[in-house]
């Protein structure tokens, strides 16, 4: 078969690969109908974070089961089905909890690089999550999301308390940022204010619900969405990028008692006890619990209520994967999907 590698920043090749093989009794082998790039992968591809030899990539999938251990009960050979970025069981504590994420055997889900033509996923049966049915090719991107930008999306929102009557501010206009404003008018905010300098991004936060752009950055973006409530900041604000101005300017955007919730994978970022003791926001973040939401949002893209797909604006064949990393990375692309 054939699958992405990364050798070092800036490096990455599409090569033949081994079709992986059920290792696992709880593992399943899925032929991968599409998987993406993520933010997240342009982290090393930069070299910011350090490529530790031959790196298969790719975390976000869908596809079709080809193979399942001995153990794998719920999942079937021929089901259409969404993953994520993480493996977990589902029946640990932290799992029945919402936070699948964290579960006491979690490993990662797309076990040989979802950017290819096969993945081996383990624990099968608490990742994957079958579709109702075959799905049409349309819904395809839009499942596809669901595994990752859209689920991290989902869940900055719920950490930030996002509800009705409430304002909620975006920092980040990355497929997760403008997915995030689309949970956002799913669970119901009166008014989300986006933050995002380029056209193109505004246009599709307008269409998922931002009801506001602020273009103004760091301190003042701040004082904008200040004065866009009332000198008092949102109550809810998603922070969808990792970095320190953006985490600080989430907190600096948020009302006291208000809600931060944070999907950017940090990078570097140190908070201020003492500012951080004086704003009286609350601060909940950190690598989306994607399974939770699984259900619900592969619900809501088969009925046709959402359509978080529109956020890949690249689709390129795997062979040419090369190719996405550089358009988002020179941000050309919002977010670049590769068929197999
Ligand atoms: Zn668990």
């Amino acid at each position: 078969m054939r699958g992405v590698i990364m050798h070092a920043p800036g490096d990455v090749r599409v090569e033949d690969r081994e079709v992986p093989a059920i290792l696992e009794p709880t593992d399943a082998v899925l032929k991968v109908a599409a998987a993406c790039v993520c933010g997240s992968d342009l982290w090393p591809y930069r070299g910011v974070e350090d490529v530790d030899g031959p790196s298969p990539m790719g975390h976000e999938y869908v596809g079709v089961v080809d193979q399942v251990g001995d153990e794998v009960r719920d999942v079937q050979v021929g089901d259409f089905v969404v993953g994520s970025f993480f493996a977990s069981d589902n029946t640990c504590e932290i799992c029945r909890a919402g936070y699948q994420t964290h579960c006491v055997h979690r490993q990662p889900g797309a076990a040989t690089g979802a950017q290819s033509q096969y993945v081996r996923v383990p624990l099968a049966d608490g990742t994957l999550v079958a579709t109702p049915g075959q799905p049409d090719p349309e819904l395809i991107p839009s499942l596809l999301a669901a595994s990752d930008v859209l689920g991290t999306g989902w869940f900055g929102a719920v950490a930030a308390e996002v509800g009705p009557g409430k304002t909620v501010a975006v920092v980040g206009d990355g497929a997760v940022g403008l997915l995030g404003v689309l949970a956002a008018q799913q669970l119901g905010a009166e008014r989300i204010i986006a933050m995002s300098r380029h056209a193109d991004r505004q246009a599709l936060a307008r269409e998922f619900g931002a009801t506001d752009i602020v273009e103004e950055r760091g301190d003042e973006g701040v004082a904008r969405i200040k004065e866009l409530t009332g000198g008092l900041g949102a109550h809810s604000t998603i922070e969808a990028v990792g970095t320190q101005e953006s985490m600080m300017q989430a907190i600096r955007a948020t009302r006291a008692g208000g809600h931060v919730g944070y999907v950017g994978v940090a990078h570097d970022v140190a908070l201020p006890g003492e500012e951080l003791f004086f704003s009286g926001v609350h601060l909940h973040g950190g690598p989306a619990p994607v399974r939770r939401f699984l259900p619900e949002l592969i619900q809501l893209i088969w009925d046709r209520k959402i359509d978080p797909g529109k956020v890949f604006d690249l689709t390129l064949p795997l062979e040419q994967a090369a190719e996405g990393y550089q358009a988002m990375d020179e941000r050309r692309a919002i977010k670049a999907l590769l068929i197999p």
